[in-house]
């Protein structure tokens, strides 16, 4: 069998995939740390026919980029289809992503040993999700936000700007 491009060695490219649909500052959180352990950590929004989002792809990718800029070493991107053909396109060895508890715990480790199966030699690297993040995710953003609630402390200042606006 052929040596998979994701078995290789030099500059490590991760990606950290998901719906940001909007970006947490748990999501945040992951990111700069993810950065720091790659070389290059490119955030990637999934173009999810399936769901019905909130947010367009670009104005997901709008805000992430905005809420990233000045982070060395991140980049913002989109895709839709396999995440194993998005990651081979970019050359990435690797998948960052995060871990809030049990709950996300078997879903997981489903894609990261399928993807494994996919794409041999691509890791997913798992981060425990900060310790004041773990209760958050997109969907409860958005429906504190439908019934009036204040978000501000739990996204970044140009998500805020924009669930006000709606
Ligand atoms: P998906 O639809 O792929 O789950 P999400 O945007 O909800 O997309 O999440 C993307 C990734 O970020 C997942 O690995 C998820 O576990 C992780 N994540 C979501 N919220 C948090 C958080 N508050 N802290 C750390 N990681 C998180």
């Amino acid at each position: 069998m052929a040596p998979s491009a994701a078995a290789g060695s030099g500059p490590l490219v991760a990606i950290y995939p998901g719906s940001f649909d909007p970006v947490t500052n748990g999501h945040l959180d992951l990111i700069r740390r993810g950065a720091k352990l790659a070389d290059r950590l490119i955030v990637a929004v999934l173009n999810n026919t399936s769901k019905q989002p909130l947010f367009s792809v670009e104005e997901r990718t709008g805000m992430l980029r905005e809420a990233t800029a000045g982070l060395d070493g991140v980049e913002v991107d989109s895709f839709d289809g396999l995440l194993v053909d998005f990651a081979e396109r970019r050359g990435a060895r690797a998948i960052v992503r995060g871990l809030r508890g049990i709950s996300d715990y078997e879903t997981e480790r489903d894609m990261a040993l399928l993807n494994g199966r996919l794409r041999p030699g691509l890791e997913t690297i798992f981060l425990l999700a900060g310790e004041e993040w773990r209760f958050l995710s997109s969907r409860m953003v958005k429906e504190v936000v439908k019934l009036g609630g204040d978000v501000s402390g739990l996204v970044p200042g140009v998500v805020w700007r924009r669930l006000k606006s709606i």
